[in-house]
């Protein structure tokens, strides 16, 4: 109901996998970070989607979080509008340019939209979303003039692994 895996993603993973180095970790650390969370956030009764922001600089993660839709009875309570507006938060303004944002699966357009306000650098997502997406998928959000900030993008990164959670968790509910 939420994932398909497209098709055209192995040659992205592959090179996802091979991945510049910040600070010690690489992409795929990251993504194994998120991926955690997502984890999580299935055992909750969630749908298992997992974020970490990072600082690009010194590439510490400055906050991780799984989606808390079912926990707070908010519907917009996706993993990456709590990454941030914990990052926000923490840094005590608006926008986060100087940082990065692994989630385990491609944005929806509510969230693609908040990316572009926070002016997040780069971001990296695991499993496409045909049904729900906004980056490459529905709207495309970052590719609309209306959108004043584009991140770099690297779809497909980990996508196999972030997919097949996904989905087990959907297979699990019918
Ligand atoms: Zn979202």
């Amino acid at each position: 109901m939420y994932v398909s895996i497209a098709g055209a993603a192995s040659a992205s993973l592959d090179r996802g996998r091979r991945s510049r180095h910040f600070g010690g970790m690489n992409n795929s650390s990251y993504m194994d970070h998120a991926f955690e969370q997502a984890r999580a956030a299935g055992l909750r009764g969630e749908v298992p989607v997992g974020a970490v922001l990072v600082d690009a600089s010194s590439g510490a993660i400055i906050s991780a979080a799984g989606n808390r839709v079912e926990e707070t009875g908010d519907p917009t309570a996706h993993a990456e509008m709590l990454l941030i507006q914990e990052g926000a938060r923490k840094f005590g303004r608006p926008r986060l340019s100087a940082c990065d944002l692994y989630v385990t699966l491609e944005p929806c357009p509510m969230c693609a939209a908040a990316i572009s306000f926070a002016r997040i650098r780069r971001l990296f997502f695991g499993a496409y979303d045909p049904k729900s997406g906004g980056v490459d998928h529905g709207p495309r959000v970052f590719q609309q003039s209306t959108c004043h900030h584009k991140p770099e993008i690297v779809g497909g990164l980990d996508e196999t692994r972030c997919a097949e959670l996904l989905q087990a968790f959907f297979r699990e509910l019918r």
